[in-house]
């Protein structure tokens, strides 16, 4: 199948996406990567009328540190993050994410906007305690990575905005763990453990809508804990108690890899 008709259009400020996504109406969608989006267009499930490419708009593809944050612009893609050294976990994180070709070319924003379950960065960016900045046809705002994610694939973002950027605070600790069937695939449960501020912060991908805070265990340190925290759902690939235990484990290796 072929995506259905849509207008294009390319600018190069955020001023000017903004004002294309307004024209739009609702009916209009960024494009950053493609890695997600365009397959949904391909299958028909997405049928903007207007796509925005973002992928010219100056100043949105830094990564750079900043206090105790790593600022990472919509635009860097997942494999720059995989490559660069200020935030070690991030590089961790990004270099699991699908396959080379995935990796050139889709970007932090999009992952972030995209909000799929069982992505990497979006639990990064809640086990840090991230915050997402986002631009508006009402002006800039800061929204908390735990308070962006709101089911699968839904977000708090309004159609009319755009993500610029994350700030991820660079943990003095940190573990990282997920579980694939196969090389590439997305991650069945993902742990990533934090310490940030003194506090530390343990979150777990793939066990529910968005990524899950397992509160019990950031206080006790145990894997047990984790499985308690979590309320997966069976599917196909496994059932509820595979994936509970799953978590289990990988919190027991996370934990392990940051030395608690
Ligand atoms: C075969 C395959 C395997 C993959 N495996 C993984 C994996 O293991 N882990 C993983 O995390 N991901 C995986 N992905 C998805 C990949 O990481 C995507 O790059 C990412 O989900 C979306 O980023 P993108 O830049 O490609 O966004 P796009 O596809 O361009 O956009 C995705 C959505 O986000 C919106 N959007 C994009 N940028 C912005 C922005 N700046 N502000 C607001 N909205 C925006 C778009 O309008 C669209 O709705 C995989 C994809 C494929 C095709």
């Amino acid at each position: 199948m072929k995506c259905a008709p849509f207008e294009y259009v390319r600018p190069s400020s955020v001023d000017d996406v903004l004002t294309a996504l307004a024209e739009a109406g609702g009916e209009g969608r960024i494009l950053a990567g493609g890695q997600s989006l365009v397959p949904v267009m391909a299958l028909r499930l997405a049928r903007p009328a207007v796509l925005v490419d973002v992928n010219r708009v100056d100043g949105l593809a830094t990564l750079e540190r900043g206090g105790r944050d790593v600022h990472v612009g919509a635009l860097v893609r997942h494999a720059a993050l995989a490559e660069q050294t200020a935030h070690p976990l991030l590089a961790e994180a990004a270099a699991h994410i699908g396959h080379a070709a995935i990796r050139s070319r889709g970007t932090a924003g999009g992952s972030i906007a995209h909000a799929d379950p069982a992505a990497e960065l979006p639990v990064v960016a809640v086990a840090t305690g991230a915050t997402v900045t986002v631009a508006g046809p009402r002006g800039d705002r800061r929204i908390a990575a735990e308070d962006l994610f709101t089911g699968p694939l839904t977000t708090t973002l309004d159609p009319g905005e755009m993500v610029t950027g994350i700030d991820f605070p660079v943990p003095a600790r940190w573990g990282f763990a997920e579980f694939t069937r196969r090389h590439g695939d997305f991650a069945l449960v993902t742990v990533v453990v934090a310490e940030v501020d003194a506090q530390v912060r343990i979150a777990v991908g793939g066990v529910g809508p968005v990524p899950v805070r397992a509160h019990a265990a950031e206080d006790t340190l145990h894997a047990e804990a984790v499985g308690d925290a979590v309320g997966p759902s069976g599917d196909l690939h496994g059932t509820a108690d595979f994936r509970r235990g799953v978590a289990v484990e990988m919190a027991r290796r996370a934990l392990a890899s940051a030395g608690m």
